[in-house]
């Protein structure tokens, strides 16, 4: 709870983290209570400044692990997600969170065929749930579901309700992600000029955008980021964690204190707990983030890794790679070998290539080490037989 004051007081854009949540919303993923709790600890070390847990009026186990985590003595604030009735918000205050998010549809279409409502009994749910949070002293962010499809005008006046009834935030969500930066830019900074209020973006990746729809709405004034690890979430997912933190630090030059040398360890694991594994090429936590194959990047990332690295591995908790393929250069092949304890010339490398190349393309991957290895023994063999006059090996 602290770290969200503290952060809120240093003017920090401050991170939401709704794995728990959003996350576990995501079809076929289920998160054991054990990895609730171990999540949620994990995002506390990390340092993120909430956590929104889950949905108490659920009951049964998912109303008792909430419970539980905040029994954890957690730094971060937690909140938990409520419809906007007093029902939701009554089993979430039962769980003793300090922060309820307050859901309701503000457009036209979820209206009228998700709600079979009107705009004025929405602004109305919206209002009484709201005072009935206020009333208890929690921690209250209204969220404006399918925010993105609904008519400005309408979202502007949702918000000034929810402001006088006593929200701290407004939830803006692209619920089904289809912003682009540039209009989201425009929007936030819309809505944030009309109605003063504090903006948390909140964005799903259907088109491959949701961390730069959050950072548009960051640079037009949003100061909250909702986000989940590895961008898990419905559908296609939610802005992610590692991109959007890495993003301010390294795009947009805020600074932060989230230790973010714990990512690879907590994409790990949400991975595994999600049974979706890590994309190799996943943005900043994949393994191949810093592998490096092809002659010009390796000899590059050799000489200086800023030639092709914008952060350090360690950074993120992940290692620097020299893979050997089919695009490999004598300098990382003497590199690697080196690692093996064998020193080869320059010549001795250039004559190893062709091989090497050979074998990549024929297995249609890079080399493991040891086949790197038995290719050099076949080689060091042939240059003994056959004297300075070196023939390729593996000839067919
Ligand atoms: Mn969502």
């Amino acid at each position: 709870m602290d770290r969200l004051k503290k952060g809120l007081e240093n003017n920090d854009i401050i991170i939401v983290d709704t794995t728990l949540r959003d996350g576990e919303q995501t079809a076929g993923v289920v998160f054991s209570n054990q990895e609730k709790i171990r999540i949620a600890k994990m995002l506390d070390e990390i340092g993120v400044h909430q956590i929104e847990v889950g949905i108490p009026v659920m009951g049964g186990s998912e109303k008792a692990v909430i419970k539980k985590i905040a029994a954890q003595g957690l730094n971060c604030s937690l909140m938990a997600w409520n419809r906007a009735n007093i029902n939701d918000i009554i089993h979430s205050l039962d769980c003793g969170v300090d922060a309820v998010a307050i859901s309701i549809s503000t457009s036209d279409i979820h209206i009228k065929h998700k709600l079979n409502s009107t705009r004025e009994q929405v602004m109305e749910s919206m209002v009484k749930a709201t005072e009935f949070a206020k009333k208890h002293g929690v921690y209250i962010s209204v969220n404006a579901e399918d925010a993105s499809r609904t008519d400005i005008d309408f979202l502007v006046e949702f918000a000034l309700a929810a402001r006088d009834a006593g929200a701290d935030r407004l939830r803006y969500c692209d619920t089904i992600g289809v912003l682009e930066p540039f209009k989201t830019y425009e929007i936030i900074l819309s809505l944030i000029e009309k109605t003063g209020m504090d903006i948390e973006m909140h964005t799903h990746n259907d088109f491959g955008m949701a961390t730069a729809n959050a950072l548009a709405g960051v640079r037009a004034g949003a100061c909250f980021i909702g986000v989940t690890v590895n961008g898990l979430g419905e559908r296609a997912g939610n802005a992610a964690l590692e991109e959007v933190v890495m993003a301010l630090k390294h795009i947009f030059n805020k600074d932060h204190d989230i230790k973010t040398q714990m990512f690879r360890e907590i994409s790990e694991y949400v991975a595994r707990a999600s049974g979706r594994i890590l994309p190799p090429g996943k943005a900043i936590v994949g393994d191949n983030m810093f592998r490096h194959e092809s002659g010009i990047h390796a000899d590059g990332v050799i000489k200086f890794p800023g030639t092709y690295e914008v952060f350090s591995p360690e950074d993120v908790g992940l290692e620097r790679q020299i893979v050997i393929g089919k695009h490999s250069g004598s300098k990382a092949i003497m590199l690697k070998f080196k690692e093996y304890g064998i020193s080869l010339t320059e010549d001795e490398a250039t004559e190893l290539l062709p091989a090497i190349r050979r074998n990549t393309v024929e297995m249609k991957r890079s080399l493991f080490d040891k086949e790197l290895v038995y290719l050099y023994e076949d080689y060091m063999h042939k240059k003994l037989e056959k004297g300075i006059d070196y023939s390729p090996i593996n000839t067919d």
